[in-house]
């Protein structure tokens, strides 16, 4: 499995959660991605930018 977020592998234990795609194409798979915030972000992360990303991913 694939994280949808950040293209790293869902390992087994780590929470992640199913959406399900809405197309008319019936091959579509669900998308999986981390429950918690995942991407990669090109410095650390402060508070502000922290407080965003959960805001996002609410
Ligand atoms: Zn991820």
């Amino acid at each position: 499995m694939i994280c949808a977020h950040c293209d790293r592998v869902i390992r087994p234990g780590e929470d992640y959660e199913r959406i399900p795609v809405d197309t008319a194409s019936a091959a579509a798979p669900d998308v999986l991605r981390h429950r918690e915030p995942c991407r990669r972000t090109p410095q650390p992360i402060g508070q502000s930018v922290l407080q965003r990303a959960v805001r996002r991913w609410g």
